[in-house]
């Protein structure tokens, strides 16, 4: 019977593995695939991670000890994953595009202020200045973080499983849960190759949580299909980290946000949009972008809004599930209180990971939690 068992090892998955075994916990993590793998939602060379998180306040501490971790995990393992290159957020009162929540720009500047994080307000004049890859519109206006930055999903993914493995956990890559059942003194998972038990069992399935556990899950998570590209810059010193900020940015006259990345490992400057109109499945969606799709993203979001940029060099497809109010949801099911639900996603998660498996590891171990997770329970929903 081990402590606790993970399923599914991805940025959430990997964080509770490496978390719970940490803490001395008898952790087995299983995946279907072998991550970090390009089949899922933690994957695409760089995340956005934010101090200032305009989806909501609640998310700030998290956001806050996630930075700390990371430098942890850096340092435990002598790999790079982050990168304080700053974040600019653009937007203005003419923008109708809307970045996970409404009014995104303006929780941002109010979650920055509530909580003393350093910031700039810039005017389009300032933004031209500071970082003229951006053609800004007069009415726009810009939010500046330094403490922004980008991190690096597959290197964290794999990072935090080695560590897990470090301190003694079992890792079971390429292996299918198909069944989860309960009982009153620990849960049962069924996979393709064998029955193990535990006292607890983390869920950590991402946009295959749908068709686990439990009908109500399929209700409310929606799995959208998103494109990735890179594009080549002309001068690569002006995209690179030092002088190129991550980006959030809702552009006047466009209904869709882009936001976007620097220059990375002689790669080109990835930017990418957010669609919510086409559901998909995660057992049959294509996982290659068409030549349709990066005609459009060129023609509609980089052309126009961007000074320098060439052709596309790569792309990728990445899957988002999605709330009905595009919240986390990190829960114990009614009636399965031996269980924790992590559906962290909603677009913006990465960032929160880490602290996301601390919470889910002092679950685990009956430890009190670390931060306040009330927003996300599944309650709420009625
Ligand atoms: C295109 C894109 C851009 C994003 N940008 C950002 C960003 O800039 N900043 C940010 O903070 N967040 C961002 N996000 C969100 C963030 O990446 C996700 O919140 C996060 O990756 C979700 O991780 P996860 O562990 O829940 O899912 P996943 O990483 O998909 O992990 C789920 C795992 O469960 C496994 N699994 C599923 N079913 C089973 C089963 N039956 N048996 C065994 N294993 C199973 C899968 O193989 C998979 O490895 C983005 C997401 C996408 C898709």
């Amino acid at each position: 019977m081990h402590d606790a068992i993970v399923l599914g090892l991805g940025a959430m998955g990997a964080s509770a593995s490496y978390q719970l075994a940490r803490r001395g916990a008898d952790v087995l993590g299983i995946d279907r695939f072998s991550p970090p793998h390009i089949h899922g939602s933690s994957h695409g060379a760089t995340r956005i991670t934010r101090l200032a998180v305009g989806e909501g306040e609640q998310y700030v501490p998290l956001a806050k000890r996630s930075h700390e971790i990371w430098r942890e995990i850096e340092a435990a393992t002598g790999t790079g994953l982050f990168v304080q290159n700053g974040g600019l957020i653009i937007s203005s009162a003419a923008s109708k595009a809307t970045t996970h929540v409404a009014d995104f720009f303006g929780k941002t500047v109010n979650a920055a202020r509530a909580h003393a994080i350093a910031h700039e307000m810039l005017d389009a004049a300032a933004i031209r200045a500071r970082f003229p890859q951006f053609r800004v519109h007069d009415q726009e206006m810009g939010y500046f973080e330094p403490s922004a930055g980008f991190v690096r999903p597959e290197g964290a993914i794999a990072a935090q499983i080695s560590l897990a493995e470090n301190h003694g956990a079992e890792i079971r890559p390429g292996e299918s849960v198909v069944d989860v059942a309960v009982s009153s003194d620990g849960v049962k998972v069924t996979t393709d190759r064998g029955n193990y038990r535990a006292h607890r069992l983390v869920v950590a399935a991402g946009a295959w949580l749908p068709r686990l556990l439990d009908r109500r899950f399929a209700k409310l998570l929606k799995v959208y299909r998103q494109t990735l590209f890179w594009f080549s810059p002309e001068d690569a010193a002006l995209y690179s980290p030092e002088r190129f900020p991550i980006f959030i940015w809702d552009p006047v006259g466009r209904t869709q946000p882009i936001y976007g990345f620097p220059a990375i490992d002689g790669t080109g400057v990835k930017i990418a949009t957010e669609q919510y109109e086409s559901v998909c499945d995660p057992e049959s969606v294509a996982v290659a972008a068409t030549s349709a799709e990066t005609a459009a993203m060129h023609r509609d979001f980089v052309a126009p809004q961007f000074h320098g940029l060439g052709a596309c060099v790569d792309t990728a497809t990445c899957l988002y599930s999605v709330t009905p109010d595009s919240h986390f949801i990190i829960d114990t099911p009614p009636g399965m209180e031996r269980i924790l639900v992590i559906s962290a996603c909603s677009g913006h998660g990465f960032k929160h990971s880490p602290a996301i498996g601390e919470a889910a590891a002092a679950w685990a171990m009956d430890a009190p939690p670390p931060f306040d997770l009330s927003a996300f329970r599944l309650s709420r929903f009625g």
